[in-house]
């Protein structure tokens, strides 16, 4: 090879090398660039293999030069590898960014059922006014359920026909909360002051209206001194917490076993005020029976009723719930039906 050509060969690839290696967009195409300019078949290698023939004075003076072009194209090729190895580090980088105003993927939030915050608000309103919560089984015994309660054995209540037993003789699921009376008197002297929220069960077709479990809350007072007017005072309290302060309410006689008298409460319609429309029918909403406690009752449970006396009351919750938010089918509450159900998201 004649040294004017191998000088040239050499400079070009040096130009040639340099933008080669800039040009490589990534760490394969460099490697591509490195073997065509310093790899066994590059023009470089020709001319590194042709120094051998030169004389003596040619040949140092290529070789430097030679050296200096290899050493030129190493050095591009390492710092664009950096480059590039940076860059892809900052591409996944950048790949694994995330964007904090994109809007998230939240789960949705379930909200309360509708009668659990009908319950939450009656049991505010009571414990408000100084009640206790208090609880007891679903499954009772015939004892707390009825006898204590003043409905004999061959009251119509006890019937198999009204009420779910279970195999164990002398148990059922319990038809009132009022068994909670009994066992709260029992295990506590007076001045007693309870709510209790709670299921019922009975054995009744399944409509619109009627269901074989259904929500109760039940209220208890007994102290000394206590009358008719504490009773009717009480439930006007509640009933103007939980449906307005304009609401009036209307006590009309009723029976029930275990109270003496008894009444049935009902509050002017908060839809209509008392003239009469589709939720109240005749302008009044039957929300609860009540009355004062048979002496019977506070003898069973070991009070004195020549000293107590009391007063006790049982609402069904689905009761108020249905005209309070305008539901004409009580099965819709027990359904689980979502798009019922997110109705009452936030609802008071
Ligand atoms: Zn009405």
């Amino acid at each position: 090879m004649d040294p004017g050509d191998a000088r040239s060969i050499l400079e070009d690839e040096r130009e040639r090398g340099l933008a080669l290696i800039a040009a490589a967009t990534s760490l394969d195409d460099l490697e591509r660039a490195k073997v065509a300019l310093l790899g066994r078949k590059s023009p470089w290698s020709q001319v590194q293999r042709s120094l051998g023939r030169l004389d003596p004075d040619a040949r140092r003076e290529l070789g430097r030069l030679s050296n200096e072009v290899k050493a030129t194209l190493e050095d591009a090729f390492d710092a664009r590898r950096e480059a590039l190895e940076g860059s892809s580090e900052d591409a996944l980088l950048e790949g694994d960014r995330v964007d904090v105003t994109l809007p998230g993927r939240r789960p949705r939030p379930g909200s309360l059922h509708p009668l659990t915050i009908v319950q939450s608000r009656i049991v505010d309103v009571f414990t408000r006014m100084g009640y206790r919560v208090a609880e007891g089984p679903e499954i009772e015994d015939e004892w707390h359920n009825f006898e204590a309660l003043n409905i004999p054995p061959d009251h119509p209540a006890r019937t198999m026909k009204d009420s779910l037993y279970v195999d164990v003789p002398g148990l059922l699921l319990r038809t009132e909360t009022s068994a909670v009376q009994i066992r709260t008197m029992e295990t506590q002297q007076p001045p007693v002051y309870v709510i209790v929220p709670g299921r019922v069960y009975r054995r009744e077709a399944v409509d619109a209206t009627h269901g074989s479990m259904f929500q109760q809350v039940e209220g208890l007072a007994v102290d000394e001194g206590i009358s008719f007017a504490d009773l009717k005072g009480t439930l006007e309290a509640f009933a103007h917490a939980m449906f307005g302060s304009d609401r009036r309410v209307r006590l009309n006689p009723d029976y029930f076993p275990f109270v003496e008298p008894g009444a049935q409460l009902a509050v002017s319609c908060f839809v209509c005020d008392g003239a009469g429309c589709r939720v109240c029918g005749n302008g009044w909403i039957e929300l609860l029976g009540a009355g004062m406690v048979h002496p019977k009752v506070l003898e069973n449970c070991g009070y004195d009723p020549e000293r107590y006396t009391g007063f006790a009351f049982g609402l069904g919750i689905e009761r108020v719930a249905m005209p309070l938010y305008g539901v004409n089918d009580l099965r819709l509450f027990y359904e689980g039906d979502v798009r019922f159900l997110e109705q009452f998201e936030g609802a008071p």
